[in-house]
C-alpha cells in the first residue's frame, strides 16, 4: 500500500508530465492504447484466475464481460479517436465576423478512477481508456476487496506504463481519502452511492468535476403478453451472472398476476438449464464476494418463500440461485439494491398504479421491461426514468458503445463508453478566432445606435 508521501509524489509527476504536452499527440496516445491491449492479450490466464479467485468467476463470465469489452472499447477507440478529437467547426454569427468558431476537445489533465470489487478490470480500465484517449493522465485506485485482482492490475499496469502517465495506488479507505485530498483535474467514481455521495464532497473541495457511476434497484416489469419463456431465460442469465452481483442486474420482477405462475415455471426452467439441479457444483456459477455481503445476502431469505434454489454455504460464500415469492415493498430485500443472488417476483393487477409506485421511488441505473406491446414499452420508458433501459432483454444497454453508460439521479451523474467516454474527460472548449481587419465601432462606447434601431439588429448579428 502507497503512503500519503508516495501518493503526492505520483500526482505531482502526473501534473508535470501532463504540463510538458506530451499527452495532445494523438500517436502518444494511441501507444498508450495499443500497450493496454497488447497488455491484456497476453496476460489473459492471468486475469482469469485472478477473477476466479476474488468472485468464483466463471471464466467464460471473466473474460466476456472484462477482457473482450476492455478491449472491445480500446479498438473502438483506436479506430476513431482521429475524429473524436477533431475540432468541430460551428457557425460564427455577425456580430463577431469576420471569424472562426470551435469546439475544441481538450483534456482535463490528471484523472482519477476509483472502482469497485464487482467488475475489478472492467470498471477500472474502460474509464482509463476514455481518459488516455482523451490526452488525460490517470491515477486508478482498485478496490480492496478484489484483492488478487487489484493486485494484479497494479503488476500490470506498472510494468507496461510510465507511472507519469498511468499509475495504480492499491487500498482501502485511508489511500483513497489520501487521493481524494489530491487536486487531481477530473475524478471518475464507480461503487456504492453512499460512497459516491463522500466522493462527491471531497471533490467539492477542489470544484474538481466528477462522474459518478452509483448502483440502484433495477426493476424488470413482465407483462401478461410477453414471450413469458425468453423472459425467463433472459431475466436468470442476467440476474445470475456474477451471482447477481452486478449493477446493472435486474434486482426485482414486478409480473402481472395472471402470468405470475408461468413466468415462475420459465425461470425454474433456464435455472435448471443454465446451472442444473444442484447449482453448487456448476462451474459457471459466481460465489459473493466475502462473508459480510454474504452474511447481508443470508437474511433477505428469512423472508418470503424460496420458490427456486434458497441453498446457501457460508464456508464456499455460495448462494443458490435463488426466486423469493411472497415479498412486499417493506420487506428489507426491497429496501436498497440487493446486489446478489436473489430475485423477489411480485405479482400486480394494474400496471398504472405500479408506475405510480416507481416514480416515488429513486432512479436506477436500468429498467427492463418484457412485453410484446410496443405502445405498452412506451408507456414504461416514458413514465419512469433510469440510467439506461432495455425492452425484452437486459444487459443490452450496456452492451452497445454507441450508447452512453450512466445513471441519473440517485443511480449517479454523467456517462462513459465510447465516444461519449472521450467526452466525460475532454473539456469541450468554445475558441474563437478573429481577424483584425476590419473593427466597426459600432459596439464601442460612446454608443451611437438608437436603442431601436439595436433591438431590430440583434435577431440578425447573434
Ligand atoms: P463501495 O462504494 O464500497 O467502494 C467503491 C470504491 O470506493 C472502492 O475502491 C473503495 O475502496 C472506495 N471506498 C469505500 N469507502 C470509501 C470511503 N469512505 N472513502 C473513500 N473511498 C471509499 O462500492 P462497492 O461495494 O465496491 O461496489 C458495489 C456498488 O457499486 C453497488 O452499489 C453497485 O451497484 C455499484 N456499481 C455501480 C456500477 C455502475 O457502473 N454504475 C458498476 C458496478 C458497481
Amino acid at each position: 500500500m502507497m503512503d500519503a508521501i508516495a501518493i503526492d509524489d505520483i500526482a505531482e509527476r502526473q501534473r508535470r508530465f501532463f504540463r510538458t504536452g506530451a499527452t495532445r499527440d494523438l500517436a502518444f496516445r494511441r501507444r498508450q492504447l495499443q500497450a493496454m491491449r497488447d497488455m491484456l492479450a497476453s496476460r489473459e490466464d492471468d486475469v482469469i484466475e485472478a477473477m476466479r479467485h476474488d468472485l468464483g468467476r466463471p471464466a467464460f463470465e471473466a473474460f466476456s464481460s472484462e477482457i473482450a469489452v476492455v478491449t472491445l472499447e480500446i479498438d473502438v477507440a483506436l479506430k476513431r479517436l482521429a475524429g473524436w478529437a477533431r475540432p468541430r467547426r460551428v457557425g460564427t454569427p455577425w456580430l463577431i465576423f469576420p471569424g472562426k468558431s470551435r469546439i475544441v476537445p481538450e483534456p482535463y489533465g490528471t484523472a482519477l478512477i476509483i472502482g469497485p470489487w464487482n467488475y475489478p478490470l472492467l470498471l477500472l480500465l474502460a474509464p482509463a481508456i476514455s481518459a488516455l484517449a482523451a490526452g488525460n493522465c490517470a491515477v486508478i485506485k482498485p478496490s480492496e476487496l478484489a484483492p488478487a485482482t487489484s493486485a494484479l492490475v497494479a503488476e500490470m499496469i506498472g510494468r507496461t506504463f510510465d507511472p507519469e502517465v498511468l499509475a495504480v495506488v492499491e487500498g482501502g479507505i485511508e489511500p483513497t481519502q489520501a487521493l481524494l485530498r489530491q487536486d487531481f483535474d477530473y475524478l471518475f467514481y464507480t461503487g456504492s452511492t453512499r460512497v459516491g455521495k463522500i466522493v462527491m464532497a471531497e471533490a467539492a473541495k477542489h470544484l474538481t468535476p466528477v462522474t459518478l457511476e452509483l448502483g440502484g434497484k433495477n426493476p424488470c416489469i413482465v407483462a401478461a403478453d410477453a414471450d413469458l419463456k425468453t423472459a425467463g431465460r433472459r431475466i436468470v442469465w442476467g440476474k445470475f451472472y456474477n451471482a447477481g452481483q452486478t449493477c446493472i442486474a435486474p434486482d426485482y420482477v414486478l409480473v402481472e398476476r395472471s402470468v405470475e405462475k408461468t413466468l415462475l415455471d420459465a425461470i425454474g426452467e433456464a435455472l435448471s438449464d443454465f446451472y442444473g439441479t444442484d447449482p453448487v457444483q456448476s462451474p459457471d456459477y459466481a460465489r459473493i464476494v466475502n462473508e459480510h455481503h454474504f452474511d447481508r445476502l443470508e437474511t433477505f431469505l428469512e423472508r418470503g418463500r424460496a420458490v427456486h434454489g434458497g441453498q446457501t454455504s457460508r464456508e464456499q460464500r455460495y448462494i443458490a440461485p435463488t426466486v423469493l415469492s411472497g415479498i412486499g415493498w417493506d420487506d428489507p430485500v426491497m429496501a436498497d439494491e440487493i446486489f446478489g443472488p436473489i430475485l423477489p417476483v411480485i405479482p400486480f393487477d394494474d400496471l398504472d398504479t405500479e408506475i405510480a409506485a416507481l416514480q416515488a421511488r429513486p432512479k436506477p441505473l436500468a429498467l427492463y421491461a418484457f412485453t410484446a406491446d410496443k405502445a405498452r414499452a412506451d408507456k414504461i420508458l416514458e413514465t419512469l426514468s433510469s440510467g439506461g433501459a432495455a425492452i425484452n432483454d437486459v444487459f443490452a444497454q450496456f452492451i452497445n458503445m454507441e450508447l452512453p453508460f450512466g445513471g441519473v439521479g440517485a443511480s449517479g451523474m454523467g456517462a462513459y463508453h465510447g465516444k461519449v467516454g472521450f467526452e466525460t474527460f475532454s473539456h469541450m472548449r468554445a475558441v474563437v478566432r478573429r481577424s483584425t481587419r476590419i473593427d466597426p465601432s459600432l459596439k464601442y462606447p460612446p454608443y451611437k445606435m438608437p436603442l431601436r434601431l439595436l433591438k431590430r439588429l440583434v435577431p440578425w448579428m447573434m
